[in-house]
């Protein structure tokens, strides 16, 4: 189930007439379905005393989205200097952020503390040196080594550059003592677009068990657990979505367990960036040329600059042609203008027939898609729009131009000759 009946029902009717207005490319989301989507992770969770989610803003970071999640009460996932003046920019106080980096430079660790800090999130032990002063809060990132994720997106937790071992996990949480830390969480992100709920119940498992016995060593009790990100999306037809009523009732479970035995439960605390908004967009692009080689290609107005998912994992994005729903359809190739072969929105994929000027759709571009854009070759991001919840349509970021491309050419003279 690639993007909702109701978004493509809000969005067909008016669709040429919003290429008309903007122009063509564009990522287009879904204020309705992110609220909806929103709600629900907000009510699956209800159970749980201090549930909240902290959107990844790696996954679409713009601020009229993150005043959504922000409306949602959510808070935010950060793990650079522009993601958290992102964050900040829309309200976001200290509790709000989770700042979970990895080889975090000093400069950014000052920048997490100015203006009222942040939840940092330390991936090393090696990190407690770099900071400016002692902060309240600490969390870890744990990577609990070999043990089954199978997901090639974050692979191998022990080949997975971040978190630290489970040797590792007792000396670090006991160094942030002895600097004066006295509030504690754990977190963990090991799985990536899973669409099977029993690994993520696994994963909230694991940390309830880890936080008993560091509890148990270190005399205190931890705030939090953080499963992270990674819930997955149904991005092919035939996918199954992730249950989350499933999910939601055995985690809860869980949680009441603990409390039983320990008289009180940390809160949960997840990460989701795919989950909240990836269903919730497209990237709309125009077929500009039709060619007949070995294979046909289509030939659209936006490349792989603007969604690199396919060319980088070869992951999968529904197409669909506007208008052209129920055509007899022949085996395309649907590519960009880049000068590299990877720049292939859909591979052998069976499509209507598309005529230069017909309008593709490609689906689930909502998180990971924009904001992995690039530069390479001169191709410039395209703009990025709002259907919003009473029917408008707002630029909530222009294109990209000549200037902006030339603007880091600008720059005052600097050299030096040893
Ligand atoms: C990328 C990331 C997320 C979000 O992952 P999704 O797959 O989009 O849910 C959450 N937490 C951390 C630390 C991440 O790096």
């Amino acid at each position: 189930m690639p993007m909702s009946p109701a978004f493509d029902q809000r969005l067909a009717p008016i669709l040429p007439e919003i290429a008309a207005h903007f122009g063509t490319p564009f990522h287009l989301y879904d204020e309705i379905g992110i609220r909806d989507t929103g709600a629900a992770l907000k009510a699956a969770f209800a159970e749980i005393e201090g549930f909240r989610e902290y959107f990844a803003v790696k996954a679409l970071p713009n601020p009229a989205i993150l005043s959504i999640m922000r409306d949602l009460d959510f808070g935010f996932d950060c793990s650079s200097i522009p993601e958290l003046i992102l964050s900040r920019g829309v309200g976001a106080q200290a509790d709000d952020i989770m700042f979970t980096s990895n080889n975090t430079s000093a400069a950014e660790f000052a920048a997490a503390f100015d203006q009222g800090g942040c939840i940092l999130n330390l991936d090393s032990i090696g990190l407690l040196d770099n900071l400016p002063a002692a902060p309240e809060l600490i969390c870890f990132r744990y990577n609990p080594g070999a043990r089954r994720t199978g997901n090639a997106i974050m692979g191998n937790p022990i080949e997975a550059k971040f978190g630290i071992t489970h040797e590792q996990l007792l000396p670090a949480y006991q160094r942030a003592q002895a600097l004066g830390v006295q509030r504690f969480g754990l977190h963990t992100m090991i799985i990536s677009n899973e669409r099977n709920y029993a690994y993520l119940v696994q994963t909230a498992a694991m940390l309830l068990e880890l936080i008993e016995s560091l509890s148990a060593a270190l005399g205190v009790r931890f705030e939090f657990i953080n499963i992270g990100g990674g819930f997955g999306l149904p991005y092919r037809p035939e996918d199954q979505p992730l249950d989350l009523a499933a999910l939601s009732t055995e985690i809860t479970a869980l949680f009441a367990a603990f409390r039983r035995k320990h008289e009180y439960a940390p809160r949960l605390y997840m990460e989701s960036g795919r989950y909240m908004t990836g269903g919730h967009g497209v990237l709309v692009t125009r077929a500009i040329n039709r060619k007949e080689t070995y294979r046909t290609y289509i030939g659209v107005d936006a490349s792989m600059s603007a969604l690199m998912r396919p060319g980088m994992y070869g992951a999968y994005h529904h197409v669909h042609v506007h208008g052209k729903d129920g055509e007899p359809t022949e085996t395309v190739d649907v590519v960009g203008s880049l000068c590299e072969n990877n720049d292939k929105f859909a591979v052998q994929r069976d499509l209507p027939r598309v005529e230069p000027g017909d309008l593709l759709v490609i689906h689930d571009t909502g998180a990971h898609g924009h904001a992995m854009g690039f530069n390479y070759n001169g191709r410039l991001r395209p703009q990025e729009l709002l259907l919003c919840a009473d029917g408008s349509i707002k630029r909530i970021r222009r294109a990209e131009t000549v200037d902006d491309y030339f603007a880091t050419l600008n720059f005052p003279a600097d050299s030096m000759r040893l």
